[in-house]
């Protein structure tokens, strides 16, 4: 990369470099080289950039480096995520990038035991990953006071915001003994992010890599107009025929990741799927056997993939197109990580066309429109994976009306049936419940 520094001239512990050239890390990425001597000098930092930049190791490193200083035994580094994958995944990295040195680190997320966390708290871990709900979980217990807590990181703020994380943020902050240096990454700035900033960083080195609203360089983006109830039979062309081999696919709903996995199976087509109602060892599992090439597509909705970090992902599929534009440019950013290649495929029917101009927009420019050669455009849709909403309450409300038009033809025929039999037949009288003779 041009203007890029070596690895070895960052001034970082020699066990270090050796990891990060065993992870086959050549030079560092542009977050690297600007991060890593700021946060070295011990510097609170504040970076807008994106996933897929390499920022996990920006502030890792450093922190890495600082905790090579002293003996073990207390926790001093704490980095707070949006996701229980994303969690995951930046302890996986920390794994790799602290081969070697002795330190420890561990995960505290909802979705598993608690016992397992506590003793990660009692024994006192290096650093620990957290979800901020599970961590002020462990906060009510006085075996987790952090009272040696040196370094925090706020990774994808942004996305915490979007969560509704800020007050829990903000609780997990007052919890912690004020730290020596905070580390704050966010893809996007929007105002409660800058103000949480401007109250929590002191003095920080800002560091900003690209545009506000722009997947990283080297996705082709292509838009394939479909009529709504072709979507499945296209997609399912497009990995038999149209060269996708594997994809991370986002639907929008749990329900029609259930749905779409399904039909994807029932065209032999190998698919798992990872949503909030599956359970952590589910979702982990479906994670790993995408990685590891077990299955070709991962079915995901926006939340959960967060955090998946799959290398060499080449195509994302947004099979529903997102609502925001900061959800495309995060779905997108799953594919040419680290400045890899790859593409981002999104379905448009017509009535997406708002949204997508809205992307658009957003992105200053046009996605290109394709068709895929030989599909059927014109087929009658197959068997729809929702029922919109609108139409389900209508069908609830025809369903009742004619319920109620039942109800009231048969009360109507009785009364009816009644007056005839009664002209016919004296009816009984009763009086006090005895029969006057
Ligand atoms: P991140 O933005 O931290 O999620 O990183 C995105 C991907 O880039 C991950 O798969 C990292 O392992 C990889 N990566 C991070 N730093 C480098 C680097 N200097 N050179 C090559 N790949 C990297």
């Amino acid at each position: 990369m041009e203007g890029q520094v070596a690895f070895s001239s960052l001034n970082l512990h020699p066990t270090l470099v050796e990891s990060v050239g065993t992870l086959g890390f050549e030079t560092p990425t542009p977050i690297q080289s600007q991060a890593i001597p700021k946060a070295l000098e011990g510097r609170d930092l504040l970076a807008c950039a994106a996933t897929g930049s390499g920022k996990t190791a920006a502030f890792l490193l450093p922190i890495l480096h600082r905790l090579l200083d002293r003996p073990r035994g207390t926790t001093r580094a704490l980095v707070l995520a949006p996701t229980r994958e994303l969690a995951l995944q930046i302890c996986d990295d920390f794994a790799g990038l602290a081969r070697g040195t002795g330190l420890s680190a561990a995960t505290i997320h909802g979705g598993v035991a608690m016992g397992p966390q506590e003793k990660a708290f009692r024994t006192g871990v290096d650093l620990l990953v957290a979800t901020p709900g599970r961590l002020l979980d462990h906060f009510s217990r006085d075996y987790a006071r952090l009272a040696g807590l040196e370094y925090l990181v706020l990774d994808e703020a942004d996305r915490m915001l979007d969560m509704g994380f800020l007050p829990d943020i903000r609780r997990v902050l007052r919890h912690v003994p004020t730290p020596k240096q905070t580390m704050f990454f966010s893809a996007t700035m929007p105002p409660p992010i800058e103000k949480l900033t401007r109250e929590i960083l002191r003095n920080p080195a800002k560091i900003t890599l690209q545009r506000k609203a722009a997947p990283a360089q080297g996705v082709a983006q292509w838009v394939y107009p479909v009529p709504s109830g072709l979507r499945g039979a296209l997609l399912v062309e497009l990995l038999k025929n149209g060269g996708l081999d594997d994809a991370l696919v986002f639907t929008r709903t749990k329900h029609r990741a259930n749905r779409l996995c399904k039909l994807l199976g029932r065209n032999g087509i190998s698919a798992e799927r990872i949503h909030g109602n599956r359970s952590q060892a589910q979702r982990t599992k479906a994670l790993a056997d995408f990685k590891s090439g077990k299955v070709r597509v991962l079915v995901a909705t926006d939340i959960a993939a967060r955090g998946i970090d799959v290398n060499e992902l080449g195509h994302v599929v947004n099979f529903d197109i997102p609502g925001a534009p900061e959800d495309y440019i995060h779905r997108v950013g799953r594919t040419a990580r680290a400045d890899a290649t790859g593409d981002a495929i999104t379905l448009v029917s017509p009535e997406d066309e708002s949204d997508l101009s809205r992307i658009e927009r957003a992105l200053g420019s046009k996605l290109p429109r394709v068709r895929l050669e030989g599909f059927a455009y014109d087929a009658v849709p197959g068997e729809r994976l929702e029922v919109p909403r609108g139409e389900r309450i209508a069908a609830i409300r025809a369903k009742k009306a004619a319920d109620r038009g039942r109800a009231a033809a048969k009360a109507a025929k009785k009364a009816s049936a009644e007056e005839s039999s009664g002209s016919k037949r004296p009816r009984r009288r009763r009086f006090g419940g005895r029969r006057r003779s």
